[in-house]
């Protein structure tokens, strides 16, 4: 028995039209540019928004121009610490007081790592998985030889993520901390965080949580879960543009006594009393090191902005909209090419983006960019498809899984 073909471009156009979003995509740079087919990487770098133009000619003119070295006083000096609080209370579950923003992801994982292994003396574990992203496992690698202490890998389904049982098979009475991230850069994977840091706690250990492919695309309460520490990007879901400034938490509980190892001016406590010696700033300014980059802030707050006006149940439900569509054009035409589909089936499982794979894909994505269809490709032979909810359209979505289609049949 044949069914009827769906009608996808008909399903498309329904579901931009119906889309509560549907307005917020032409909102963003290059929505309108003809060469742009599909931008299915947002997941990567995220696309400036139209605001953000105006924002960063102002600053230069009147904030930096203007107001010249004053602006730290009247503006610089909090930022890190207020633009922290706001992604805390739109996106993260987090109270005041717990977030700052500076440095890079790979730099801040690393000092929250440092600074919760000081704080388990005794533990001779770090427990993370072979699937987390290659930063955090080669930053793990560096600091297990920095202090003799020893990796316990889990073994994680490909397709999937870590599962709290795969957690509770590695964790004992000497795992000082559990990293991992909160989806996976490669699956998609949506970790069961209420049910990860149950085990965790369970063992004594402390949990460090990359966030940086949830963090603007799936709901997160770190401060219920009872996460320990955490630490995320903003140039992918948060469009904060090419290596814009990380963000960093640290539970209320843990900061009085937490310490981080790179004793900078900017995290000490009272910095323009140049004085000698280093005591750590009270509260979360003790994370920062050095003068944070500003310029980095600015795009940041207009994506807070659009993310805060969407409200975030909905900028998930539209993720979860998109993804489905996704992998019911990638069943309906790409499985019959022998495409095979490496993320979790369940939307409850599943963050933004998902990743089919074929061998042909790495020559495919060359050729995909070269006509304006951009998702990315993965080891070993993944295209993965990331649908940044804001800026995606459905059509966007359909534009690129033809064109995959197309580029198959072509060879
Ligand atoms: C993108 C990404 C990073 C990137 O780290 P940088 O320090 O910004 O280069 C780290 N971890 C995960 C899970 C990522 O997706």
């Amino acid at each position: 028995m044949t069914t009827a073909p769906t009608d996808f471009a008909t399903r498309a156009s329904a579901l931009d039209a119906a889309d509560p979003l549907g307005d917020f995509p032409r909102r963003f740079v290059g929505s309108d540019d003809p060469e742009i087919a599909a931008y299915l990487d947002g997941n990567s770098l995220g696309r400036p928004l139209r605001g953000t133009a105006e924002r960063m000619a102002a600053f230069v003119t009147d904030a930096w121009g203007g107001r010249l070295i004053r602006g730290w006083d009247e503006q610089w000096f909090e930022l890190p610490l207020r633009l922290g609080d706001r992604i805390g209370a739109s996106l993260l579950g987090a109270a005041a007081g717990q977030t700052t923003v500076g440095d890079s992801t790979s730099v801040l994982l690393y000092k929250l790592a440092r600074g919760a292994l000081a704080s388990r003396p005794g533990r001779t574990e770090i427990v993370l998985d072979r699937d987390n992203f290659p930063t955090d496992r080669y930053l793990m690698e560096s600091i297990a030889s920095e202090l003799g202490l020893t990796l316990r890998w889990i073994e994680a389904d490909f397709a999937g993520g870590v599962t709290a049982e795969d957690l509770a098979g590695v964790v004992s009475e000497r795992t000082a901390l559990v990293t991992l991230s909160h989806v996976a850069y490669r699956s998609g994977y949506l970790v069961d965080m209420p049910a990860i840091t149950a085990v965790t706690h369970d063992a004594g250990a402390l949990l460090l949580l990359d966030a940086c492919h949830s963090v603007g695309s799936v709901e997160i309460e770190l401060d219920s879960w009872g996460v320990d520490f955490a630490a995320g990007c903003t140039y992918k879901y948060l469009n904060g543009g090419p290596g814009a400034p990380a963000f960093a938490y640290v539970n209320a509980e843990l900061l009085p006594r937490f310490q981080q190892p790179i004793w900078g001016w900017m995290g000490r406590e009272n910095p323009f009393d140049m004085a000698q010696g280093y005591i750590p700033a009270p509260g979360i300014r003790r994370v920062l090191s050095a003068s944070p980059g500003i310029i980095g802030m600015l795009p940041i707050q207009d994506m807070l902005d659009l993310i805060e006006e969407a409200g975030m149940p909905a900028v998930r439900a539209k993720s979860v909209a998109l993804t489905e569509f996704a992998l019911d054009l990638v069943h309906e035409w790409l499985a019959p090419r022998g495409v095979t589909v490496s993320s979790p089936a369940d939307p409850a499982r599943r963050g933004g983006h998902v990743t089919i794979d074929h061998p042909a894909f790495r020559e495919i994505t060359a050729r995909l960019w070269n006509r304006g269809v951009m998702p990315d490709f993965r080891q070993p032979h993944g295209i993965r498809i990331g649908m940044s909810p804001l800026s995606t359209t459905f059509h966007e979505v359909l534009t690129g899984i033809t064109a995959i289609r197309d580029e198959l049949d072509a060879r």
